[in-house]
């Protein structure tokens, strides 16, 4: 049966809106399907404004490879703001896709993506709007399946009562799997209803279905023991990983867009994972083994993506881009093949030790010079040792000398406050740091004009690290921490003119741990936030703290429990059940080598130190160099 368009009744709200263009869809490169052509519909989630949700990867990637099934659809839907909002309630217009602004509700599907906890709010948001029940078990056939997705799916206990399913990891192939359950069971005439479809795809062994596990409590509020409920459900559901990135060369045709976006370039992802072993970073951890993307298909991406999008700058992402093993090959193939042209490169992520000057020329040498960013996130030796950020304070300012001595006058340090054992001098550590860097950038060029900027946010231990045991520092202590280093660098008469500050207040962060390491009691407080206008808690002009604070103690739920708290090895933790690959026991033990300032090498250089991803994946590490080059001949 066809499903009309809202779109006649949405324009008329559009002139008393912001921004309205971010709802009209059509950007080059969206697709709108033939509704009944399609048995299998998504619509596809960015819990955030279109401003940062366009340009999300994994949202982009799946909205083709699902558009390029046949008989199958993708669209996408994101936040919309609060005012309008407003007047959808009023004029009862539901949530919609902006492709072919199709009710939410009528899709077999809604997946949203989380890259951070402070998007469940605005879960609850749309799918209020879309008319779909908030609470899972209130739903009935003809609502969609909802799926969470992202790096927040590997902890999805405090959203457990509204999403129907979970998905871990890589989405390329679970998502056509999913796909294909769903053909069957309604080409079958949906039996047994929603209920048997969730079963089914619990049964894969790929899909998690919280209502099929039951979780227990000890008196004192930990976790006992959290089962099947079933019979058929797996007592553990692994994480997806697609082993070769060539066979994915996607996003093919990036999505252009209409409105300001925070990205206005073509992302090319040139390899997944992390094996540097940095102990805070979730997405080092859960995204292991690395599996590289290979120079040619990198260069066939980046040329087919300018050619159909008209972009004029190309991001090479990942968690650490100078780590690629041929990444000097590729930014000199790309920077001969665009010479003369408007085509920039940006490496936006880059880590001290794995820069170079020849790199960075090489990134420039098309296009502007922009400031460099690196990240020490640890202030100290000591605390770059328990992080595991093998950073000396030599590396770093042998990188900045030779990026100030070779033009750049802006150099970016990236911090965190809170980190595990942290003390005062840590923090203060950051101001020496900094200052030492000014100090070498004038002695390098002989002149003044050399600025710094140090930035630091709250640190929040992340599910499926090292940390995920770790008690989180209180946000007076860390707020403190960050004014002590405030007066320290803005009452330096020699350098700190020189050197700019911005930090983030560590509220927020605790917000972010109680939704991180949180159960299925956090539920009731991420409700009653929502329910209180609860909106953008990622947002600091929308987040409130008190909010979150006063909703959490109306609902009992004990915030410094959930994050102040440090866990013993045996406690259950609330995603214990969920494998990420990594081995318990190797995380434990990199817990307690954090505490006794132990380093651990990348096993991409060393020998494998057993972290339990590999064999769990049936495969090795994937990295080249395959010895190829890119020929510098194609005219764009
Ligand atoms: S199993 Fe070994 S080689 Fe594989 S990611 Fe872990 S430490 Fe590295």
């Amino acid at each position: 049966m066809s499903v009309e368009s809202v779109f006649h009744r949405l324009e008329a709200l559009l002139p008393k809106v912001q921004k309205p263009i971010q709802y009209v869809g059509g950007e080059l490169n969206s697709t709108v399907k033939d509704w009944d052509d399609a048995d299998v519909r998504w619509a596809l989630m960015y819990p955030d404004a279109y401003e940062v949700g366009l340009p999300n990867q994994g949202v982009a990637i799946l909205y083709e490879i699902l558009n390029e099934l046949p008989r199958t659809l993708a669209e996408r839907t994101y936040s919309v703001w609060p005012d309008l909002e407003k007047l959808m309630r009023e004029h009862d217009v539901p949530q919609f896709t902006v492709d072919g602004h199709r009710p939410v509700r009528a899709f077999d599907v809604l997946g949203v993506s989380f890259s951070t906890e402070l998007g469940y709010t605005n879960m609850l948001t749309a799918l209020d709007l879309a008319g779909i029940p908030l609470v899972a078990a209130e739903r009935g056939d003809d609502d969609p399946i909802v799926i969470a997705g992202g790096h927040a799916a590997f902890n999805p206990e405090p959203i457990a009562d509204f999403i129907d399913a979970a998905v871990l990891g890589d989405g390329e192939q679970i998502s056509i799997a999913i796909s294909e359950v769903i053909r069957e069971w309604k080409a079958e005439g949906r039996p047994g209803g929603r209920d048997e479809l969730l079963m089914r795809l619990a049964e894969s062994g790929g899909v998690y279905v919280p209502k099929f596990y039951d979780v227990t409590y000890h008196p004192d509020g930990r976790i006992a023991r959290v089962a099947p409920n079933r019979s058929g459900v797996p007592w553990r559901v692994h994480k997806h990983t697609v082993m070769d990135l060539d066979e994915w060369p996607y996003p093919k045709k990036p999505l252009v867009p209409l409105a300001e976006t925070v990205h206005e370039r073509f992302s090319v992802e040139i390899f997944r994972g992390c094996t540097r072993g940095c102990r805070f970073c979730q997405a080092g951890m859960i995204t292991r083994p690395v599996r590289e993307r290979s120079i040619t298909t990198i260069g066939a991406m980046v040329e087919n993506g300018i050619k159909e999008s008209g972009f004029n700058e190309v991001g090479l992402l990942s968690l650490s881009s100078a780590d690629h093993s041929e990444i000097g090959e590729v930014a000199k193939g790309l920077a001969d093949r665009y010479e003369g042209t408007n085509t920039s490169l940006s490496l936006p992520s880059t880590r001290v030790d794995a820069f170079n000057i020849d790199l960075a020329n090489e990134f420039s040498r098309n296009g502007r010079r922009s400031g460099l960013t690196f990240a020490p996130e640890g202030g100290s030796e000591r605390m770059r040792k328990v992080i595991n950020k093998m950073v000396t304070e030599e590396d770093l300012i042998r990188t900045v000398t030779a990026a100030y001595s070779q033009g750049w006058r802006q150099v970016k340090l990236y911090f965190m406050c809170g980190l595990p054992t942290e003390t005062d001098e840590d923090v203060l550590g950051i101001a020496d740091l900094a200052k030492k860097v000014i100090q070498a950038g004038r002695e390098a060029t002989g002149s003044r004009d050399i600025r710094c900027t140090v930035s630091i946010g709250g640190f929040v231990p992340k599910p499926h690290t090292p940390f995920q045991w770790a008690g989180q520092t209180d946000a007076e202590t860390v707020d403190r921490r960050l004014m002590a280093l405030k007066d320290s660098l803005r009452n330096d008469k020699q350098y700190g003119r020189a050197i700019g500050y911005r930090y983030h207040d560590g509220k927020p962060s605790i917000v972010e741990g109680l939704l991180s390491r949180g159960d299925r009691r956090v539920g009731a407080v991420i409700r009653a936030v929502w329910e209180d206008g609860g909106r953008f808690d990622g947002w600091s002009e929308h987040f409130s703290y008190r909010r979150w604070l006063d909703c959490a103690e109306q609902v009992g739920v004990d915030v410094d429990w959930y994050t102040t708290r440090e866990r013993e090895e045996n406690e259950v933790l609330p995603w214990d059940h969920l494998d990420a690959g990594l081995d318990r026991s190797w995380l434990w033990h990199d817990w307690q080598d954090a505490v006794n300032e132990a380093e651990v090498e990348d096993c991409r250089w060393t020998p494998c130190y057993d972290c339990g991803v590999c064999p769990a994946m049936g495969t090795e590490i994937q990295i080249g160099p395959t010895g190829k080059k890119l020929l510098p001949l194609t005219v764009v």
